[in-house]
């Protein structure tokens, strides 16, 4: 697996792990359609290497948030079904709607903008209509929303627009057992009935990778997985669900010493080696992604173990406490990985730090951090 070039900092994204997670889910959610959510660079991982080996894996769809995100997909040849959900006012639908990127809608504004543009390029514009059933974030209130279906069934009349789906978004799926779930659920299944009553024929999609995970009663035809892709579970309390993290990020040795007993390491001298001992230094800091705030309380794998980092963290380095072991120059530093060889996790920093692991990953890839695709048709 690891190659002997010696990396500065690098994030190993291994596409192998990412077809056996959409495997998982699909098969999790057989009967229904997988969209897989690469929104935010593939949540760190990479947008277009995610939705290639997402594809390949059987996904059926794919889903980002930003029109520019969805617009650089089509340019880099992904052909798939693809929809996009979120925009700003004054935004520009037509470089979207000519690639034919499905888009969402939470307003009659939204809604007609979308017509429009589609009516001057001549088009179909394809639309998801999102229902605001209890996560106050986007999505239509459900006061509005027979406004909306009826409004969308008119612009469907007029051929510049087809429904394609009803959709909305969960708050507390990853809190097994939440009541907010089923209340959501319900408020969903009456607003999908009351877009069938204005004459629209939809599909529906509620379902996250918690829900994926947890709820099959809420796959319907079809479900929208983003965490769960990368290998990173948010339902843990659940059980083992099989999944492997794809990134791991590593650095490698770039200077060993030995340093004498009260001898102390690193802006403030927060460490002082009780011991002659040896230290391994590593050219990665907070500018690369490791959190400051980690200092004196994260460890890397290193020579075929876990060893603590001592002394702060720095912007460009940080330093790793050997003991009496012999590491080279050039060795392998695991900061964090699948966890397989008992390297320290995405999921561990996340915990340590207080935040969750999607905040972790999705910040990792930085201007000096290179990313490097492994896996079999990397
Ligand atoms: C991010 C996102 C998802 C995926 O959620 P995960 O918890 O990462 O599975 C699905 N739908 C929407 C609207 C999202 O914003």
């Amino acid at each position: 697996m690891s190659d002997q070039h010696a990396h500065r900092a690098d994030l190993r994204i291994d596409v192998d792990a990412i077809r056996h997670n959409v495997g998982v889910l699909a098969a999790r959610a057989a009967g229904a359609r997988t969209m897989v959510i690469v929104k935010s660079d593939g949540y760190g991982h990479g947008t277009v290497t995610v939705a290639r080996a997402a594809l390949e894996a059987g996904a059926g769809q794919i889903g980002v948030a930003a029109l520019g995100e969805a617009v650089a997909l089509r340019e880099a040849g992904i052909t798939a079904p693809l929809m996009c959900w979120l925009y700003s006012r004054g935004d520009d639908f037509a470089p979207a709607l000519r690639h034919g990127v499905e888009l969402s809608a939470s307003s009659v504004r939204g809604l007609r903008e979308i017509a429009a543009t589609a009516a001057e390029l001549g088009l179909v514009a394809r639309l998801h209509l999102k229902i605001d059933t209890g996560l106050c974030r986007s999505g239509c209130p459900e006061a509005e929303w027979p406004n909306l279906v009826d409004e969308a069934a008119k612009a469907e009349a007029d051929g510049h627009v087809e429904v394609v789906a009803v959709w909305s978004h969960l708050a507390c799926a990853d809190e097994l057992g939440h009541p907010s779930i089923d209340n959501q659920a319900l408020r969903f299944r009456r607003a999908y009935e009351r877009a069938r009553t204005a004459g629209l024929g939809p599909i529906r999609h509620l379902a996250n990778s918690a829900a994926v995970l947890t709820r099959p009663d809420l796959h319907f035809e079809m479900v929208r997985p983003g965490i769960a892709v990368y290998g990173l579970d948010p339902v843990p309390q659940d059980g083992d669900h099989g999944l492997r993290p794809a990134m791991t990020f590593r650095s490698s040795v770039s200077l060993t010493k030995r340093v004498a007993a009260g001898e102390s390491v690193s802006y403030g001298h927060t460490w002082t080696a009780d011991r002659p001992v040896n230290l391994a230094l590593v050219p990665v800091g907070y500018a690369d992604g490791v959190p400051r705030t980690l200092s004196g309380r994260m460890s890397v794998w290193l020579a075929g173990r876990r060893r603590p980092v001592v002394g702060r963290v720095c912007m460009d380095q940080l330093v790793v406490l050997c003991d009496d072991d012999v590491v080279r120059e050039g060795d392998e530093v695991i900061l964090f990985g699948p966890g397989d060889r008992g390297e320290p996790t995405a999921a561990e920093w996340a915990d340590e730090l207080g935040t969750i692991h999607y905040e972790i990953v999705t910040g990792m890839y930085r201007p000096r951090v290179t990313r490097t695709v492994v896996g079999e048709r990397a």
